[in-house]
């Protein structure tokens, strides 16, 4: 089983969208097996984008990203970080498909109300990143068979 890393942005706390993106992945199956609010730190945002640390616009990303605190997921799942990806949506909300967060909830490239990991390599430094194995946890889902088959898992 898979575990990735979901950051609830501002654009979704102050938008009142909480609710409802946990709410499609408590649907879909996923487990919540870590879950925080903080406010994002200078160095954790330069880490989080080091892939965009040089771009023009990296400041409006951070201001973007420290303007509430934001809420921190860890869910679990049968492929959860490729599943979790795609309920996501492409980065750009207006090209977003409709049945995705983005495309169902923003209209924005920045204000794009989440962030979720983007491949296991990711995945495993982002959850190391904002959790400690302690605020990790694990427990079974009592409708496991009704989740998967056994041989899925
Ligand atoms: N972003 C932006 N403009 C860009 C590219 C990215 O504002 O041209 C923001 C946007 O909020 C995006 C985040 O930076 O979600 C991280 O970018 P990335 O390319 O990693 O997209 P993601 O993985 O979030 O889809
Ligand atoms: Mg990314």
């Amino acid at each position: 089983m898979q575990k990735t890393l979901v950051i609830i942005k501002p654009s979704a706390i102050q938008r009142g969208l909480v609710g409802d993106v946990i709410s499609r992945f408590e649907k879909k199956g996923l487990q919540i097996v870590g879950f925080k609010m903080m406010l994002l730190t200078d160095d954790m945002i330069k880490i989080h984008y080091s892939h965009l640390v040089d771009k023009p616009f990296f400041k409006r990303i951070k201001d973007s990203m420290q303007a509430t605190p934001v809420l921190i997921l860890a869910l679990k799942g049968v492929d959860a970080v490729e599943v979790v990806r795609n309920m996501s949506g492409s980065t750009n909300s207006r090209k977003a498909l409709s049945g995705t967060i983005r495309g169902d909830f923003s209209m924005s490239v920045q204000e794009n109300i989440v962030h979720a990991s983007d491949s296991v390599e990711s995945s495993l430094a982002e959850l190391k990143r904002f959790f400690t194995d302690e605020e990790l946890f694990d427990y079974s889902p009592l409708i496991m068979p009704h989740l998967y088959s056994n041989d899925e898992y």
